[in-house]
């Protein structure tokens, strides 16, 4: 049969459907507290609504396929909505969303379909359901990559044969994203909530899986590679962007001033331009189009790109002053200082302590970057440790970018490794003495003997970092820390690990500056070569780091959520 019979009808009974949910979601709902940002919520009524509006004209409710994959998606959306409740942590509701959608792929696939099949096809959908709620961080994100997804692949669909229930829930999605997509273009946001996204996530993943087609896989691939790759894409692309109009690229934040004019709406207008693009492009290859097809793309490509350029590459000067003594990111407070200003601190602490003698409160110095504020965000004992400590400096070209874009710009970076080198200079004209801890065994040795051709300082330890948090390795290190005495403590041990270090060393030193560098000394001992010149000053920095050592990849999937999470923070508050 062909699976475009009564495709109109199933159109207008979808519409129907979602805005009947959607009316009666919003009843339902209207005096219940989310803590989910501004907006109101839909979670999943629109797509209910619409998946059943669907069937009913379609007329294959009594479809096996269609049966279950309809259980699956209420009991979903009832999941998700526990969880908008906050009723249970995600840890908790993963296995029962699991078994929900392996036995509705079960029922619904074909019985000669293979356990492994289903189990794949099981975590392949809790991917898409993963990266859908990474979008929502950016609001009308998820909506985006639904409607595009379903867009793509009923184009697709209309040049093959496809079974009717996959072409009925392509179209649902399809509905209800662009019904969502239409009244927040009307300013007001919605919020579609884990409600929202297990039932659409879910659906969007088994239109592909049900047909077992390759192909239709490979859009579903699109969502994930989108999501991780979009804000990486955006920040480069805003940075290059700033040499024609914002000027990120200057150093100096007084030549520097400006605000950033990235509206919500052009951003999400230009995410789906973009990801339109990419997914046309798939399907004109697939389908094996025209030569006109591709010149269509291309037209199409070129708009995104006047989108790109008239939303990030506006400069819009003189708006906004740096800061002066501390502003806030995600939470935590950064201080607005230079490395100028951070040796004049320690300074002042050091020397109040030899005049008046008393007994100070360790000085924690927190080399802040973006992976570290996201992780603080996560983790309430990192957070706490960062509230305590006397100076949090911006390392790192994402926090300088976050600044801006808040509006409290900072007056620059205080990267780690330059730090190193000028705290040790002011400590060789101090006489302070320095201890470094941390790197692989011989690594700190190596970087005290390149410091010591730099600079006349006393050095009064040197450690390697490689010892079990709690042993009896780390207990010796402390006591060895203890007897030095010093000064000037430099930890490089990475984040976190080397903040609760510091930590326990208050309980060892009473009078000490103890400095967080991270990965400082394995560039200072010259195993590790630094980034170029032109790479700092793009803020690219970490794509150097990631080429030498790709181990790191996972650790900095970080970034993207530090954007998203500023998108979200900015356009949270903004009005
Ligand atoms: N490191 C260490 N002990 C450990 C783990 C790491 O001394 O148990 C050292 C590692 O050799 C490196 C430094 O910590 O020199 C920082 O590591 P990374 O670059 O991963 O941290 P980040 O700079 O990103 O905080």
């Amino acid at each position: 049969m062909n699976p475009y019979i009564g495709q109109f009808e199933s159109f207008i009974t979808a519409t129907a459907g979602a805005i009947l949910f959607w009316a009666l979601g919003s009843r339902l709902t209207a005096t219940t507290r989310f803590e989910l940002g501004r907006g109101r919520y839909v979670g999943a009524f629109p797509f209910i609504g619409a998946f059943l509006g669907a069937g009913l004209a379609g007329g294959i409710f009594t479809q096996q396929s269609y049966l279950a994959l309809a259980v699956a998606a209420v009991l979903l959306a009832i999941i998700g909505f526990l969880r908008d409740r906050q009723r249970f942590s995600y840890l908790t509701l993963l296995p029962y969303c699991g078994l929900i959608i392996v036995s509705s792929l079960f029922t619904a696939m074909d019985s000669a379909t293979s356990g492994v099949f289903v189990i794949s096809a099981t975590l392949w959908a809790i991917l898409i359901i993963f990266c859908l709620k990474i979008a929502e961080l950016v609001y009308e994100m998820p909506f985006i990559l639904l409607a595009t997804s379903a867009l793509t692949q009923f184009i697709y669909f209309s040049q093959h044969q496809f079974t009717q229930t996959a072409v009925l829930v392509n179209l649902a999605l399809l509905t209800a994203s662009v019904l969502m997509l239409i009244y927040s273009a009307s300013g007001r946001r919605v919020l579609i909530g884990s409600s929202g996204i297990f039932t659409a996530g879910f659906l969007l993943a088994a239109v592909s899986l049900l047909e077992g087609s390759g192909r239709l896989l490979l859009f579903g691939l699109f969502v994930p590679s989108m999501v991780i790759l979009f804000p990486f894409a955006l920040i480069t692309g805003m940075i290059i962007a700033s040499y024609f109009g914002n000027r990120l690229h200057l150093g100096n934040s007084h030549e520097r001033l400006y605000s950033w004019s990235l509206r919500r709406e052009k951003t999400v207008l230009f995410s789906g331009l973009f990801f339109l693009c990419l997914n046309f492009l798939a399907l004109l290859v697939m389908i094996e189009a025209p030569g006109f097809a591709y010149f269509a793309l291309f037209l199409l490509f070129v708009l995104s790109l006047f989108v790109f350029v008239s939303t990030f590459a506006r400069k819009d000067v003189g708006s906004s002053t740096p800061a002066s003594g501390q502003i806030e990111i995600l939470g935590i407070t950064i201080d607005a200082v230079l490395p100028i200003e951070v040796i004049k601190r320690i300074g002042c602490y050091l020397d109040a302590d030899a005049e008046s003698g008393s007994i100070l409160e360790i000085f924690h110095i927190v080399t802040a970057d973006s992976l570290a504020l996201v992780r603080a965000d996560e983790e309430a004992g990192f957070k706490a440790l960062m509230r305590r400590a006397a100076l949090v400096v911006p390392d790192g070209a994402g926090v300088v970018w976050a600044a801006d874009f808040l509006g409290t710009p900072l007056p620059g970076r205080v990267p780690g490794v330059a730090l190193v080198s000028q705290v040790c200079e002011a400590a060789g004209k101090a006489g302070w003495k320095v201890f470094l801890l941390g790197g692989k065994p011989g690594i700190a040795q190596q970087a005290a003997d390149s410091l010591l051709q730099e600079h006349s300082i006393s050095i009064c330890g040197v450690e390697h970092g490689y010892f079990a948090p709690d042993s009896v390795e780390e207990e010796a290190t402390l006591k060895k820390i203890t007897e030095a005495a010093p000064d000037i403590i430099f930890v490089a041990l990475g984040v976190p690990r080397q903040e609760y270090f510091i930590a326990r060393l208050r309980n060892c030193l009473n009078r000490c500056v103890a400095i967080g560098v991270g990965g400082s000394f394995d560039v200072i001992s010259q195993t590790l070569p630094r980034a170029p010149a032109w790479m700092q000053r793009c803020g690219i920095e970490w794509l150097f780091r990631l080429w030498l050592e790709p181990r790191r990849f996972m650790r900095m999937l970080g970034i993207p959520i530090f954007v998203l999470q500023i998108l979200r923070h900015k356009w949270n508050t903004e009005s």
